[in-house]
């Protein structure tokens, strides 16, 4: 039987594992969303790439009043590489009050409740 793993397959495995990847076109050079096999610009074959040192974007940011956890209740929306994604914000090395436009990196990411999360760390230059 055929039981090569897709895109998805795959990436939701490295997630389970705490690996942060995301999809990604050699052809484009672009990071491809959401997790396919083809790209949804040329059709090649798109790979999983290893983001764990790349740097993103707040774009927006809020309280989730309804987390009971206080180190993860700040939630932020996050751009990298033209991919827009939501998580919790890491609260040991946040600086300033204004984290708006703030350079952010993984710090975890897995599953909570059959959930992908994902929690952010600001990056003081
Ligand atoms: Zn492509």
């Amino acid at each position: 039987m055929h039981t090569k793993k897709n895109n998805l397959q795959k990436f939701t495995g490295y997630i389970e594992k705490g690996r942060f990847v995301l999809p990604y076109c050699k052809t484009c050079r672009k990071t491809i969303w959401p997790p396919t096999n083809n790209c949804r610009i040329c059709l090649n074959n798109l790979t999983l790439k290893n983001y764990k040192n790349k740097q993103g974007k707040i774009l927006e940011y809020f309280l989730d009043k309804f987390n009971n956890n206080l180190a993860n209740n700040i939630m932020v929306l996050v751009e990298l590489d033209e991919i827009i994604l939501i998580g919790s914000l890491h609260q040991d090395n946040i600086n300033s009050r204004n984290i708006q436009g703030k350079k952010v990196r993984i710090k975890k990411c897995g599953f909570i409740d059959k959930k992908i999360f994902y929690q952010f760390e600001i990056v003081n230059n």
